[in-house]
């Protein structure tokens, strides 16, 4: 439900209609907005008809069932879009539009280091880069585990670009966020459930892909597994689905991002390099991406594709990927939006 309560409703009033929605067994989401504050009560479906009688409580306007399955990322609870601080003065889901970009794994510590210095002087706003790596085969590797995260720490004081690096297990949350600025949650573990539960109560941006076999829904309700246990910062990360094609690593799917639009305030980014698995087509689908109303991208990068360990054929050259950067700010500029550097 959504409790909407009235412009002219003080702070005791608002605890008080919390207070009551934690007595009836629902918990309280209370969401701030510019003129009138909203609590979502979100909980079991079955007897929620009993918090209509908030509907009688001083400074509540209205009672209205939310109509979604999944709650808190709907847009029927918020519906500006969220605003996501990443670090202190960079945000996602406001006027700019933010790219990340790094290699798919760390390597060595050149590699990660001149990766962020040039990802850096091309306009990137975050670095990306895994250490721990959901490999199909158990025989590929699997990631320098937190030689790797010491790596990312080093990039990021040598270049101020915060770092996005995945968790694979829920056991390693606890390690990953000692580094990270931002957990990034794998294809392979969008439906993690227990893994979203732990992130759910990070304070940290969480950024979520959509699985390869998942529905848009289905990805909502991911995200509000993490929403649910109150952290509010997340954001969703198309990276491709599986289809009978087979030109494309996946099929990215640019529908979602107006999809997405129409159902969620969270922001949402594109992973184009998953997305299609070959270099030369990365490019065309950042440009498409921003067009499409994208709040951002995820890229990667690698000074010597050719030598990477992992994902290579789909990762830019740093020139090119600055030339990418370039174009890409024109796409931005006629969505009337903005691009740092
Ligand atoms: C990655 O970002 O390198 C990665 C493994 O992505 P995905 O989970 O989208 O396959
Ligand atoms: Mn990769």
């Amino acid at each position: 439900m959504i409790i909407v309560m009235k412009k002219s409703a003080d702070k005791e009033q608002l605890a008080a209609v919390e207070a009551k929605i934690s007595e009836l067994g629902y918990q309280p989401h209370v969401i701030y907005g510019e003129t009138r504050n909203v609590i979502g009560a979100v909980g079991e479906e079955r007897g929620k008809e009993k918090l209509q009688i908030l509907q009688s409580m001083a400074g509540v306007d209205n009672v209205v069932p939310i109509l979604k399955p999944y709650k808190l990322a709907s847009l029927e609870v918020q519906q500006e879009p969220s605003t996501i601080e990443i670090v202190p003065g960079l945000t996602i889901g406001g006027k700019e539009f933010i790219v990340g970009a790094g290699p798919c794994a760390v390597e060595t510590r050149e590699q990660i280091c001149e990766t962020a210095v040039a990802v850096k002087a091309a306009g990137a706003r975050m670095l990306r880069g895994g250490a721990f790596k959901p490999r199909t085969s158990p025989y590929s590797f699997q990631g320098m585990e937190e030689e790797g995260l010491k790596l990312l720490a080093e990039a990021r004081e040598l270049t101020g670009l915060p770092i996005v690096t995945e968790v694979v297990n829920p056991r390693d949350v606890e390690l990953v966020a000692r580094y990270a600025d931002v957990m990034q949650v794998g294809a392979r573990n969008t439906q993690n459930f227990a893994l979203l539960k732990m992130l759910g109560q990070l304070d940290k941006p969480i950024l979520l892909k959509r699985g390869m076999a998942t529905t848009i829904q289905e990805f909502l309700m991911s995200a509000e597994y993490i929403l649910s246990e109150g952290n509010r910062r997340v954001i969703l990360c198309e990276r491709g689905i599986r289809t009978f094609e087979t030109a494309t690593r996946n099929t990215l799917d640019l529908s979602a991002i107006p999809v997405l639009k129409q159902q969620t305030h969270l922001p949402v980014v594109i992973d184009p390099s998953h997305g299609t698995g070959h270099s030369a087509l990365v490019p065309a689908m950042c440009y498409a991406a921003a067009a499409a109303g994208a709040d951002g991208l995820l890229v990667e990068v690698h000074p010597c594709p050719e030598n990477a360990t992992s994902d290579g054929p789909q990762s830019l050259r740093p020139d090119d990927f600055a030339a990418m950067m370039n174009k890409l700010r024109r796409f931005v500029d006629v969505c009337e939006r903005t691009m740092a550097g």
